[in-house]
């Protein structure tokens, strides 16, 4: 079957001549697969529809924010009613203090937040007060993790390939990514090595405790532990970016999850409940620096918006007792067995790898464990292209990415996974066919 989607073509082809690229955010332009996106009319639950009226059952979840899947009840009762009340104030809420007091709970070596936009904003600012509290300069960072666009972040590895890095995006000044260092996800020694030769004048290292944005990838075992020695022993801070994993894995994050606990967290995507916010997190002592109680400047006109403070209770609260999580532990688990299975009767069983964390996962195209951005790397990105066009044809719609999460929300069903499976077994054989 291959879907109608003449209106979806017309319209991105008129978006294309005043936005760049279409779109508002890169990956959704489909350019590491080909095509062009559907453009989304509404959406309900696990289901997404295009404004040809086809359906698809969602795993992108807008990268991560949908836990409980679109336009939850509660959730659009909350904003709805929120918005009654007037959209914004540039003056304080009773909501802001009870999502901190909400998200202080989950997290419990922090003891204040601030809110902000975006996780990038979140993961910028939280450097700058590390920057700010160690009165040190250099930031440590893990090749393939993700922490929003700020200049210092965009960063890739010089070919001497020591800790040295350069921009990954014209427009950043070397200067603003001198003080980046790099180190391969999961190597205890590469971190090692770089606390070693920089450890004086290192602020302190940030990492996804478990990553989301090379695909998923798993901690090692004392992996995270071992981070935290290096930087209590050189007097610098840990950064958790839990941006995608804070709320996800467990009510408290893979820090719960792994009993390592950083810092400073930043958090973004499920606190907003689907509008947009970033937090960062942590000690008085840390955030007490931050203006308007210290001297690190950082601000914002919409920060601790009413809508998204709405949105993120409503989506927080029925999370707090946690049945959630088993609930997505169960569907995640029998998605990678499904999947499984359906490789395997495609004959690609052996040439895949499945990597998961409760209702956040990735099928990989290469037959190794993934366990940082070389391993990755390894994927075959033709055989993820085809692979991800025969189920958008079948009406699953994937991260248009080999380097996504795929997640699974409190709206999917056993037979949304099973549906998903079935459609799987004919896109793996087309996977097989792109690999000769
Ligand atoms: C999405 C993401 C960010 C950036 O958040 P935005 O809201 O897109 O700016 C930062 N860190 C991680 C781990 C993310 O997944």
């Amino acid at each position: 079957m291959v879907r109608n989607l003449e209106k979806s073509r017309a319209a991105f082809e008129r978006a294309c001549h005043v936005l760049v690229g279409g779109v508002n955010s890169p990956v959704r332009a489909f350019n590491a697969v080909g095509g062009t996106p559907p453009v989304i009319a509404s959406a309900a639950g696990a289901r997404l529809t295009d404004i040809d009226d086809n359906e698809y059952i969602d795993y992108v979840g807008s990268y991560g924010p949908l836990i409980h899947g679109h336009a939850q009840e509660q959730v659009v009762t909350a904003i709805t009613k929120a918005t009654r009340r007037g959209t914004t104030y540039g003056a304080p809420t009773e909501a802001e203090t009870k999502l901190a007091e909400l998200i202080l709970a989950a997290y419990p070596t922090a003891e204040m937040v601030r809110f902000v936009y975006s996780g990038t904003e979140a993961c910028m600012s939280a450097l700058r007060l590390v920057r700010a509290v160690t009165r040190r300069n250099k930031i440590i960072k893990c090749i393939g993790c993700y922490h929003g666009h700020s200049d210092c972040l965009l960063v890739q590895p010089d070919t001497s390939a020591t800790t040295s890095t350069s921009p990954s995006s014209r427009g950043v000044p070397p200067a603003a990514t001198a003080d980046t260092l790099l180190v391969p996800y999961n190597d205890v020694k590469a971190a090692k090595r770089a606390f070693d030769e920089h450890g004086a004048d290192v602020a302190g290292m940030i990492l996804e405790p478990v990553c989301g944005n090379m695909g998923v990838v798993l901690p090692v075992k004392g992996y995270l532990q071992a981070l935290r020695e290096l930087c209590d022993s050189h007097k610098a801070l840990l950064i958790f970016d839990e941006v995608i994993t804070g709320f996800r894995l467990a009510f408290g994050g893979a820090q719960e999850v792994f009993g390592v606990q950083p810092d400073i967290t930043t958090l973004g995507k499920i606190i907003g409940g689907g509008l947009p916010v970033g937090a960062y997190l942590g000690s008085a002592k840390i955030m007490s620096q931050l203006a308007p109680l210290g001297d690190v400047y950082q601000a914002g006109t919409l920060s601790g918006n009413p809508l998204a403070m709405a949105a993120g209770l409503a989506t927080l609260e029925p999370l707090r007792d946690g049945a959630a999580y088993g609930r997505l532990e169960g569907l995640g688990a029998a998605m990678v067995e499904e999947m499984a299975e359906a490789a395997d009767k495609a004959k690609l069983g052996d040439r895949i790898c499945i990597q998961r964390a409760g209702s956040m996962l990735t099928v990989f195209f290469t037959a190794g464990a993934v366990t940082d951005y070389a391993s990755a790397a390894k994927s075959n990105l033709h055989a993820y292209a085809a692979f991800f066009h025969a189920m958008l044809d079948a009406g699953i719609y994937l991260p248009p990415s080999q380097f996504e999460a795929w997640f699974i929300s409190l709206a999917h069903t056993q037979n949304d996974i099973t549906i998903t499976a079935e459609a799987a077994v004919g896109a793996f054989r087309a996977a097989a066919k792109a690999m000769q």
